[in-house]
């Protein structure tokens, strides 16, 4: 599947629709979830094109990985949820009911999570 440069990060990303950024450097962005889950749900999302963890694993320099990783932690702690604790959340492919093509991680916390997965939908 190839990576399609139209999906709502990717606008995001090209600064044609805002976003509630929380955190920006050279290889990730991270924003306020439009719809959250929690009263903490940031989505971290890297600046490359990839529409998957298994896509962005397979294709992202090291320098892309080391750098995406590393703000993923970075927010996390900045958000002040490691103590508490939060999941961390990437849906790929239909199964997952990923909804955009953009490679991307939830944090999600705040409150008590509860189990790992509802009833299927
Ligand atoms: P997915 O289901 O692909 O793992 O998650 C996509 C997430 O993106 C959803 O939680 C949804 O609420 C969020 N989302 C969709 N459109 C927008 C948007 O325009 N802005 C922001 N900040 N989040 C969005």
């Amino acid at each position: 599947m190839a990576y399609d440069d139209s999906n709502i990060f990717a606008r995001i990303l090209r600064g044609e629709i805002p976003c509630a950024k929380i955190y920006e450097d050279e290889f990730a962005l991270a924003f306020s979830d439009i719809r959250p889950q929690a009263p903490t749900h940031i989505l971290v999302i890297p600046k490359g094109q990839y529409i998957s963890a298994a896509d962005f694993n397979a294709q992202a320099s090291d320098e892309e990985l080391a750098g995406f990783y590393r703000a993923l932690a970075y927010v996390a702690r900045e958000a002040g949820v490691e103590e508490s604790g939060y999941r961390l959340i990437s849906n790929a492919g239909p199964d997952s009911h990923q909804e955009v093509p953009h490679f991307h991680v939830h944090i999600l916390a705040g409150q008590k999570l509860g189990r790992m997965l509802g009833p299927p939908l």
